[in-house]
Order: structure tokens, then sequence, then C-alpha cells
């Protein structure tokens, strides 16, 4: 490993935070502060993000070797490494919570790396750091499992967001209540090697603002710009108003682009806080996330907003929004007028809108979207999805495979074919079935306009329509198995969630429906805040 180089841009150019002592506190005119990850008792390194290893430029030998296992479990750093937790606020279900900052998460560095550019390391779950609160800086296996296997799972689906290197278990055991009813219980604690150019949040920005620091501000977003956003900068490299707008108009552009791959794949992320809003439009903060079974858009996994439903799978282009005008809010300083600002956030709910209604038509297989009929074609296929439980993800699947010469008068025939994606075929009456066969005459008419042959639409609809998904109840079953020790299945699930676009063979208990056990179970439908 001693040929990885890294280059820790961020704290060489950012003000640190001048105290040292590891103790939870307020981190004024400072980015970030120095911590040390806590000595864990018995490392394990339970699996690693292979292509992305090699990428990052760890060999095989390397990651055998049982210097990687301690520093992914943050008892060794490497040289040119300095351990950092950054300092960030944020909004929470709506309110301003102040300051929150990495509470377990800590950097390791910036490793400059031949084909990814720079790539921070950050291992979650490490330890306390200033920003603790009143936790303990620990990361229990489940949550773990579930980011591990998320983020890479969201990667291969071509959904942005930051990666997974590796899964360890730390020997250490903590005290969770699991789902906040006075159960609590002790499970093992894990660490996620995270990776991505940039763990910014829009609350990263948002602090200094509220703190009415523009110096640090400035700095931030001047780093920002110059990290990732370097297109961004004339010849000159100066700064002015219209960088500083076309960065926030990159920003809106990179949330909406992750928004509508969110509603394509059926990813609920749970928890939209500003805090966990990524500044390069990753997915970011695996926590309470959830894949829709049946199409849904007023679920969410999330207990803790079961009330108010606010980060609800209809309702993430709306919070996007929302979570934008904050951002826009806290670097007004830097625009000095609102108007522009605001001009941008209106476009952005048209743009989304617009990248919305490509996505359904790429999702349908028609060759583009061509206006108003066609958006009344999908709100009416929503009704339909909405009104009878159909699983989403099976759904586009079948109706790829929908004959060109299908016999609209047999309705036997089309619902044999969609059948596997009903939850409950009693439901099927004879007015839906009438509903739904009129839906697939005017379907079809517009298939027939495009005029593409079926297998051509199949195919690009099999592109973009993923097969495997991480359902909630498959992570649950892999959880359970490595809560007693064994971890074949996130082995499993790691290889199948690679290829989620093609149909893998012996694979096909992955691409099921969730089974009823597992409608109302904990893990499966239902989670907490709690990790
Ligand atoms: P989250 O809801 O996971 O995005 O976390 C919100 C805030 O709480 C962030 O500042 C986290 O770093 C912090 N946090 C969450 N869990 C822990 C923990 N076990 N120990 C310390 N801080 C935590
Ligand atoms: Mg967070």
């Amino acid at each position: 490993m001693n040929n990885l180089s890294f280059d820790n841009r961020f704290i060489n150019n950012l003000p640190a935070d001048a105290q040292t002592e590891n103790d939870c506190r307020s981190v004024e005119n400072a980015a970030y502060s120095f911590v040390t990850p806590f000595k864990t008792i018995a490392p394990h390194l339970i699996t690693v993000t292979q292509p992305l290893a090699a990428q990052l430029g760890f060999s095989n030998d390397d990651i055998e070797s049982l210097q990687f296992t301690q520093v992914m479990t943050g008892n060794d750093l490497l040289p040119g490494m300095q351990s950092y937790a950054l300092c960030y606020g944020g909004h929470q279900f709506g309110q301003w919570a102040g300051q929150l900052g990495d509470g377990r998460a800590i950097n390791l560095g910036e490793l400059v790396t031949s084909t990814l550019g720079y790539q921070t390391l950050q291992l979650k779950g490490a330890g306390k750091t200033p920003y603790s609160r009143h936790a303990d800086g620990m990361a229990v296996l489940r949550s773990s499992i579930r980011e591990f296997l998320c983020s890479e799972a969201m990667f291969h689906l071509g959904v942005p967001t930051t990666r997974a290197l590796s899964l360890s278990l730390t020997g250490e055991q903590v005290l969770r209540d699991k789902m906040y009813d006075g159960n609590a219980a002790y499970e093992p604690c894990a660490i996620v090697c995270r990776v991505s150019s940039s763990f910014l949040r829009f609350g990263s920005f948002q602090l200094p603002a509220s703190r009415g620091d523009e110096t640090l501000l400035t700095q931030l977003v001047q780093h920002c710009i110059k990290t990732d956003f370097p297109h961004l900068l004339s010849e000159d490299r100066e700064f002015s108003t219209h960088v500083y707008l076309n960065w926030f108009s990159e920003i809106c552009d990179r949330t909406s682009d992750l928004i509508v791959h969110w509603m394509r794949v059926g990813f609920v992320h749970g928890v939209m806080n500003t805090d966990n809003m990524s500044i390069i439009g990753e997915t970011i903060d695996y926590g309470p996330y959830g894949w829709i079974d049946n199409f849904d858009l007023n679920w969410t996994p999330n207990s803790s907003d079961a009330q108010e439903k606010r980060y609800r799978f209809g309702n993430q282009s709306q919070i996007s929004q929302w979570n934008l005008f904050q951002l826009a809010n806290a670097i007004f300083p830097l625009i000095g007028e609102a108007e522009p600002l605001q001009t941008i956030l209106s476009d952005y709910a048209v743009n989304y809108q617009q990248k919305w209604c490509d996505m359904m038509a790429a999702k349908l297989g028609l060759k583009a979207y061509q206006g108003a009929a066609d958006l009344h074609l999908f709100q009416s296929l929503e009704k339909l999805l909405l009104a009878v439980e159909t699983d989403m993800t099976l759904f586009y699947r079948l109706l790829a495979n929908l004959p060109d010469d299908l016999d609209l008068q047999s309705h036997s025939q089309w619902f044999a074919l969609l059948s596997p994606c009903y939850y409950q075929q009693s439901a099927l009456d004879d007015p839906y079935r009438q509903d739904f066969r009129a839906w697939l005459k005017r379907y079809l008419a517009r298939l027939n306009e495009d005029g593409l042959t079926q297998s051509k639409r199949a195919k690009a609809m099999n592109q973009i329509n993923p097969l495997y998904v991480l359902r909630n109840y498959i992570a649950q079953q892999a959880i359970e198995l490595a809560e007693q020790g064994d971890f074949s299945e996130i082995l499993k699930l790691q290889r199948i969630l690679q290829n989620p676009y093609q149909e893998q063979e012996g694979n096909q208990n992955y691409a099921r429906k969730r089974p009823d056990w597992a409608h109302q179970k904990v893990g499966c439908s239902i989670l907490s805040c709690s990790s």
C-alpha cells in the first residue's frame, strides 16, 4: 500500500478546529476537527468491493494483508492519511437542528487515483468525535450491512452514490433500542469504509451561514467549486456571482437527476434531511431507506416519519426542492440578490418534471417523450398501479414481454403475462380489468406509433428497469444470517446486485415479489433511525 498517494486538500485548504480534544462541543470558524478513530478490539474484515479496491490502487495482496484490515477498522493509518471529522448542520424533518457533523464518520484522507481522480476514504462507525452529541460513535452490523449492500447496488443500477469499499466487524457490542420501544439489546458493531469525491452536504454550507460566518462559507463554497466543479471556473480561476450561480444551478441539476433515478428504481431514502443531501448529487447516508415492492407513492419505511410521511416515495422531488431552497438561503450572502436564486429554484420544478417524463417514457419503452398525451398515459398507469397492489419492479419487466399482436379482447392473455406482479389476484375485479385493458389499448397504439419491434423495445426497457433490487426483506435475511456469524448471503447479494438488469440463472428467488411474511415485519417494511 506504499504506492498509494494522499493529497488531503480539504484539510490543507480549510480552517481546522483549534481544539484537538475529543469531547462534544460547538465547533465554530472551522470546517472540521482532527480526530483519531477508536481502537477496535477484534477487527474482522467481512468483505471488500474488489473492483473498487483495484480502481483505488489496492492490490489483491494489499487487501489480504493484516494492515488493510487494521486501516479499514480504524486501527492504523497509512502514510499520508490524516483523520478528521466534518462540521456541518442541517434541517431535520423540516426543523433547523443547528450543528450536527460527522458524529461517527471519520475521514482518512484523499486518495489520488489514476481512474477516479481524488477519492476520500471515510470510516463510518469509527468512534466518537466532537460531533457525536449524546451518542456513542458506533454503527451496528445490521445498519452497516444495509449501507454496504445498498451503496453498491445503487452504483450498479447507475444511480449516483457514495461507494462502499469494505465492511468489517469491530468486535465491540453496543446497546440499541432497535424500534424505540423499550426493548434494548446488545448488537455487534461494524465499520463501513465509504468512498466519495466529496462528503460535503447542503448542511455543510448552512451551518456557517446560520452563524453569520461568511468567511468560512465563502471558503467552503470556493473549495467545493475548485475540487468538484472545476469546469465552472474560467481560465483566470476567478470567483464571481456568476460562478456561484452556475454552481447552484448545477447542484440543482444533479439533485433532480438523482431523484429521478430514485423514482425510476423505486428507492425511498427515508431521511432526506439537509445534512443527508450530498452537494455533488450522490445518494448519501443510507439509514432507514427502503425499496418499493408494491407501487405506493405514500410509502415510507421510516417509522419515525410514519405520521407525517414527509419523506414518502412520492414526495421526494418536492422535498429535494425544499432542501435546495435551504441551500439557496445559505449561499445568499455570496450572491446578494434573491431573484436569480429564485429563478433557478422555480426552473427546478420544471426541469424535474421534464426529466421525470423522459424517464417514464424510457421505462415504458417509448423512443422519446412526446408531450401531454404521453403524460396522461403515465398518470393513468400510476393510478392503475396504485389501485391494486402491484410490484413495481416486476411490472416493468413483465410489460417488456408484451407482444405487439396482443389480443386485447382476451383478458386472459395479458393477465397471464402480468399476473406475477400482483399481490392480491382477488383484487383484480372486472372494473379494474376493463380499466387496465383501456390503458393497454392506448399504450399499444402509442408503441405502434414508434414502430419498434418487441425485441428491441424489450431490450431497451430491460436496460433501465432493473430485475434485481435490494428488496427490504432480502437485506433483512442477509442481516439475520450475519448476526449468527454467517456472511455468505452478503457475499451472494454482492454478486447478484452487480448485474441488476440481467436475468441470472439460478437467482430467480432474488427477483420475486415480497413474500407475505415480510409485509409488516420489522426490518422489512418498517425501520427506525436506530443504527
Ligand atoms: P443520520 O440521521 O444518521 O444522518 O445522523 C444525524 C446525525 O447524528 C449526524 O450528525 C450523525 O453523525 C449523528 N449520529 C448518528 N448516529 C450516531 C452515533 N451512533 N454516534 C454518534 N453520532 C451519531
Ligand atoms: Mg446523516
